[in-house]
């Protein structure tokens, strides 16, 4: 099977979400509006990664990220930092990359190794620069509705719903999963959008319940198949972002997807829907702080 076959087989029920074509798009768009800042006389996004230990998950993402920056015409810089470096210097390292003003964005790529205090080093990444939107200030932002950096994986779930015309004003939707990274920013975007917003949990006592009232279902979890088609309303939107790998060495995600896209009105498959918008709104988040930082916002 296909990396995307979710993503190529859809004959019936729900319409599929396609991500890759989505970020595809996405990232035309990024490349175009960075050639229009150089042609304007702006300068070149700059975008760089800090990459601590050799966690081998982490060298994979890095490496797209570099490929996917390079490609839409970014300055892209990785530096490589050992594992058993010392939290001060990890520090050093974001402080000079603060003071770079050829680095529009930075990106510490987490998990940092045991011993690190990754909130310290998030934290101290100057917030105009934060292109993961993982700092307090621009949690404060999303949370107070003002102009801030998002983190990529939600602010992809909206560009999935936008550019499929799909809207969140008024609806239910239902978040499952409440990290800081995609259950709690999706929610206020969501929100933002004038959603009636429930958030679900580990605790949460009858998901099943919740899922039935949602026009929207978000998952993210990371366990494989929680979310049943016949838990869905018919004609539910469906944003599975859960990635798992199973024993069989396929991808698969927090919904189950053949039953769920016989009731959704529209769904994302595992792999090829949410997965490949967050490098490209990492891409829109560089090209977004470059302009802004160069005035030219
Ligand atoms: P996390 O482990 O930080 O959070 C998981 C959340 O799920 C928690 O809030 C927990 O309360 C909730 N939860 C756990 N078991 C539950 C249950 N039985 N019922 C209801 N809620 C339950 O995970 P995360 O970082 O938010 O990631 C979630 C999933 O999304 C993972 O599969 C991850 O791989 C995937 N992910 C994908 C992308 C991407 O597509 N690019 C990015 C980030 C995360």
């Amino acid at each position: 099977m296909s990396q995307d076959s979710n993503a190529s087989s859809a004959t019936s029920g729900a319409q599929i979400l396609d991500g890759k074509a989505t970020a595809a798009a996405v990232r035309a768009d990024v490349a175009a509006g960075v050639d229009a800042l150089v042609a304007g006389g702006g300068r070149q996004p700059g975008l760089t990664v800090v990459l601590v230990g050799e966690d081998p998950p982490s060298q994979v993402y890095v490496r797209s990220k570099d490929r996917a920056a390079t490609e839409a015409g970014f300055r892209v810089e990785t530096v490589r930092m050992a594992a058993d470096s010392q939290q001060a210097d990890v520090e050093a390292t974001v402080r000079r990359l603060n003071g770079d003003d050829g680095v529009d964005g930075i990106l510490v790529q987490l998990p940092l190794p045991k011993g690190l205090d990754a909130d310290a080093v998030t934290e101290l990444i100057d917030p105009a620069k934060d292109v993961d939107g993982l700092t307090k200030d621009n949690i404060a932002r999303l949370v107070l509705g003002q102009d801030g950096l998002v983190p990529c994986t939600p602010a992809g779930c909206i560009e999935i719903c936008d550019r499929h015309g799909i809207s969140l004003s008024g609806k239910d939707v239902v978040v499952i999963g409440r990290s800081h990274l995609v259950g709690k920013p999706f929610a206020q975007l969501a929100l933002a959008r004038n959603a009636t917003v429930t958030i679900c949990h580990s605790r949460t006592r009858d998901l099943e319940a919740h899922c039935r009232a949602a026009d929207v279902v978000v998952a993210a979890v990371g366990v494989t198949e929680l979310v049943k088609g016949s838990w869905l309303k018919e004609g539910a939107v469906v944003l599975d972002v859960g990635i798992n790998r199973g024993d069989d060495g396929k991808l698969r995600g927090d919904v189950e997807f053949e039953t769920a896209r016989q009731r959704a009105s529209a769904i994302t498959p595992v792999p090829g829907g949410v997965g490949p918008m967050t490098i490209a709104m990492l891409l829109a988040n560089t090209l977004e702080t470059s302009r802004r930082r160069q005035g030219r916002a």
